[in-house]
């Protein structure tokens, strides 16, 4: 069970959404270090741990740089995420780079930043040398196992799934790696996504630790660092069962005591487990309306959170003032995009509710904001940080309508 609060006092936050407008996203800055500082102190027993932030479940740099002051790297995947690490000051080997179907220029520019390179298939070996022009002296590769795992619903099973290279392939990538000047390795794998079984992450790491060995006895090759992935899941509904990083942190030093014999260092590419919970997605009821169902139209949209209609997942919704009232009113919480799955919640037990009344939809904090987009001319909103102190900051300006045009041309352009 997970208590579904909110930091700020119906009162203040009343005030705030006055006072800035809705909707916006808001991070609470001391769940996120307490969840950071768990996160570390859980994996303590390992050297080399360190936890590459996913970036794009929150790419905001404030937040970035926040959790490399804590000694947290950062996990890119794309051009735009490495620059966002680099302005937050993670660079070099605090940078993972697990990208896909990669361009040459972002080989180019992770190798520029000293990245580790997460290569995602045989073939990009090659790929990666002729776009950097020399080969990397660290190298990852991302592993997918195939048949040997059945991975779950939001990332599908490993047999479909794109990424990542086979296990016959697998030693023959160190291998050649090793050939083209490679000298220090990283071995990946991202199986699961908000998986909340503990047990399903200590079997990923089983499964690290046995291919560790496997490599070795096959190419005499030494792995320096495993790393786990993202993929630890969150309480999104009250009732789910909470992922225990200090539980994942002893079960996982027992087995690398059981399986392990030289210093191997461990990390995770957590992202939603790190910001998730500490983020908030605030918005005001616009309209309620009776059709042949209840409807509460919000001023968010699904362009603010669109995990709801992309995932049909689950976001709590809270009122605030109307938390202690009975919650006998059913809703289908909606935004006012001209799509019909432009909604947050589908026959909701709500309290009675109010044009003009607050809510908060809880868990914002990974995959919210960053997964926006901009059809029907959806504007995206502003993040704000709830800091240690009670001041609440702005981290990024809402979007306007000259944001929105401004790739558009007014005149045509000749172009050839
Ligand atoms: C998305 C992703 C992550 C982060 O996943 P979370 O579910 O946010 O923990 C980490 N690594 C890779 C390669 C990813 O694609």
């Amino acid at each position: 069970m997970s208590v579904k609060s909110f930091p700020i006092s119906d009162e203040a936050i009343n005030a705030f959404a006055e006072k800035v407008g809705t909707p916006f996203h808001i991070y609470d800055e001391s769940r996120i270090i307490e969840t950071a500082e768990r996160i570390k102190k859980a994996f303590s027993w390992n050297d080399g741990f360190t936890n590459y932030f996913a970036v794009k479940a929150l790419p905001n740099v404030n937040i970035v740089r926040m959790l490399g002051s804590l000694g947290f790297g950062a996990d890119c995947s794309s051009l735009p995420e490495l620059i966002i690490a680099e302005k937050a000051g993670i660079t070099g080997e605090r940078i993972m780079f697990s990208s896909n179907d990669t361009p040459d220029e972002e080989f180019r520019k992770a190798y520029e930043l000293g990245a580790i390179i997460n290569l995602d298939d045989i073939t990009h070996i090659d790929a990666a040398e002729r776009a950097i022009g020399a080969f990397p002296e660290i190298i990852s590769f991302r592993y997918n196992p195939g048949p040997e795992r059945t991975g779950n619903a939001i990332i599908g099973n490993p047999v479909e799934a794109k990424y990542g290279v086979t296990h016959s392939q697998i030693a023959d990538c160190y291998r050649l790696a090793a050939e083209k000047g490679a000298r220090r390795f990283v071995l990946h794998t991202m199986v699961a996504s908000n998986e909340l079984d503990g047990s399903y992450i200590v079997e990923t790491a089983r499964m690290l630790f046995s291919l560790v060995r496997e490599i070795r006895e096959k190419t005499g090759i030494m792995i320096e660092r495993v790393d786990l992935g993202g993929g630890v899941g969150i309480p999104y509904r009250p009732e789910d069962n909470e992922v225990s990083f200090e539980q994942l942190g002893a079960e996982i030093h027992k087995l690398y005591d059981e399986m392990i014999d030289y210093p191997l260092a461990v990390s995770f590419e957590m992202g939603r487990a790190v910001t998730g919970p500490s983020g908030y997605l605030v918005s005001r009821v616009r309209h309620v309306c009776h059709k042949y169902k209840d409807y509460a139209g919000l001023d968010a949209t699904m362009a603010d959170l669109m995990r709801p209609a992309m995932y049909g997942a689950y976001h709590h919704i809270t009122v605030p003032g109307k938390e202690d009232l009975p919650h006998d009113h059913m809703y289908d919480v909606t935004g006012s995009l001209c799509e019909n799955n432009d909604k947050f919640a589908i026959d909701r037990m709500l309290p009675e509710l109010r044009c003009g009344d607050l809510v908060i939809i809880h868990d914002t904090g990974a995959h919210g904001h960053s997964m926006g987009f901009n059809y029907n001319g959806k504007l995206r909103h502003a993040e704000y940080l709830l800091r240690k102190d009670g001041s609440i900051v702005r981290i990024r300006r809402a979007e306007t309508v000259d944001d929105y045009l401004r790739t558009q041309l007014d005149e045509p352009e000749a172009v050839i």
